[in-house]
């Protein structure tokens, strides 16, 4: 795979191949559709150079967002100064931008660098069976064709491609389609169908090598979906295992016992690193979010002695007063 190129301020040899690990890594920390638009502030250090070099070879580590929606697509209400923003912020160095290949989102989509960020456009196309990402394109690809060919297109302009949203009935495994790269987790079942062990056991395997690669990534930021846009997003769903990700160093884990945070939830939830109320999002939304994730046997909304102990335990977990 070749990477994007480099910002022009950067040298421009270090246009690198780019390993999987490196794009899935915004996914863990990053990732979905709507980060930016409720992306909030989280501690922890920012590495001092990136692209990161990878010891021992001559590639480069860069890190980016794979799926990210603007105010071009329903997805989102994000404009590209706030996008831009929070990429300077999470020092990002690219951003695949994926308001479907729309004719508006190719026309008025942001592309090339902003500011240390590189932006490209169409990144999410819709297909027969699916919907698949494709980056980096050098021209558009035809669109609404058998994903095999979509995926044979984007290869042919160094590109790789990903499932989004993959679902049982949508038949990635039929043959044609064996040049994808990797397959998004996007399990809108997840609270009613367990993940398969092969899938958990493969993703245990790639967050610790991105989370060894990426220090700066703190275990409080690895978030799914539903985390970063409460009440909107469900995904990764209840039955994801994130008791097990967290015994394997990936994410926290609440430990029973803590003695509950008093007062206003809303602030607390906050100190921890989750978003403030809105008006379509309220602290209840906020509060059932941090259940969904960490107390997935009751997802009520209701500030309740258990709830209000899991979160002053993770508090603690993270250094920051119950
Ligand atoms: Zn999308």
């Amino acid at each position: 795979m070749t990477a994007p190129a480099a910002p022009p301020h950067r040298s421009s040899a270090r246009a690198a191949r780019l390993p999987h690990g490196a794009m899935l890594a915004c996914a863990a920390a990053l990732g979905g559709c709507s980060v930016f638009t409720t992306m909030y502030a989280t501690p922890g250090p920012k590495p001092d150079v990136h692209p990161l070099p990878v010891t021992g070879t001559d590639l480069f580590d860069w890190k980016g967002v794979i799926h990210c929606h603007s105010y071009l697509s329903h997805d989102s209400k994000g404009t590209i100064a706030e996008i831009a923003a929070a990429c300077r912020r999470a020092s990002v160095d690219f951003v695949a931008m994926t308001d479907h290949q729309t004719d508006a989102s190719i026309r008025d989509g942001q592309r090339g660098m902003v500011g240390d960020t590189l932006f490209m456009v169409g990144c999410e196309q819709r297909c027969p069976q699916g919907t698949i990402m494709a980056f980096p394109l050098t021209t558009p690809i035809k669109r609404w064709q058998h994903a095999g060919l979509l995926i044979k297109d984007t290869e042919a302009q160094g590109g790789v491609a990903f499932t989004c949203h993959a679902e049982l009935w949508k038949a990635w495994d039929q043959p044609g389609l064996e040049g994808l790269t990797g397959v998004e987790i996007v399990n809108l079942h997840g609270d009613r169908h367990d993940y398969p062990a092969v899938q958990v056991d493969a993703l245990i395997e790639l967050c610790r090598s991105i989370l060894a690669r990426h220090p700066a990534i703190v275990p409080r930021n690895v978030v799914g979906h539903s985390d970063v846009a409460p009440r909107r997003k469900v995904d990764p769903g209840l039955r994801f295992p994130w008791a097990r990700l967290a015994t394997a160093g990936i994410g926290l884990w609440p430990r029973a016992g803590a003695r509950p945070v008093d007062g206003d939830m809303q602030t607390a939830l906050q100190r921890f690193g989750y978003p403030p109320a809105a008006d379509d999002v309220t602290t209840s939304d906020i509060i059932a979010t941090f259940q969904r994730r960490f107390r997935p046997s009751r997802e009520d909304g209701i500030a309740d002695r258990e709830t209000r102990a899991l979160l002053a335990d993770l508090l603690e977990q993270v250094g920051e007063q119950p």
